[in-house]
């Protein structure tokens, strides 16, 4: 996956989208309007797809970290990681080497739905702080980009969980086996 957009740098790893990204950024902004115009339709049009981009683009940022928080582990197991791209499926990190041990490779595939899970536990905390009470539709655009971002970091973390290859779990199983 080569990256046709460059973002710039984080600790050294060139950060890119591929086009195929800009669709599904696209695709989320408006499912993200059509959800809140639902919920909300008193917030206007205006603050309705200003929450709906920024939650959108909130949403590419966790799945940066998720991607970044491998790539840490990688360095820190003396693998060089060169770029992390984002892509219509969500996002790769290019790892230049194997891992050579089954621990490295487990801890390097864990870390990514941990950190979905941390993220998101995050975001539902806060949008409980900021008033959010179960089953209650969200009020506020804040408390609704924060639940939005707080369930799908979740469940991200839960569906890379799956024992398939190439998903995280599917690394993990196989570190567990090797
Ligand atoms: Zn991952």
């Amino acid at each position: 996956m080569k990256a046709q957009i460059r973002l710039g740098r984080i600790f050294g790893i060139q950060i890119g989208l591929h086009y195929s990204w800009l669709i599904i950024a696209l695709l989320v902004a408006l499912s993200l309007a059509g959800q809140f115009h639902a919920a909300n339709p008193q917030w206007g049009e205006v603050t309705i797809w200003a929450t709906a981009i920024v939650t959108a683009a909130l949403f590419f940022v966790s799945i940066i970290l998720h991607e970044l928080s491998h790539a840490a582990v990688a360095k820190a197991r003396g693998l060089p990681v060169r770029s992390i791209t984002l892509f219509a499926l969500g996002g790769v990190a290019q790892i230049e080497k194997d891992a050579t041990d089954p621990k490295t490779e487990f801890w390097m595939a864990i870390v990514g739905p941990i950190a979905s899970v941390i993220i998101g536990s995050v975001c539902l905390g806060l949008a409980s702080l900021f008033g959010w009470r179960t089953p209650t539709t969200p009020e506020t655009p804040l408390v609704a980009m924060l639940m939005w971002l707080g369930v799908i970091n979740i469940a991200l973390g839960v569906f890379n969980m799956i024992p398939g290859y190439p998903l995280d779990g599917g690394r993990v199983f196989r570190a567990i086996v090797w």
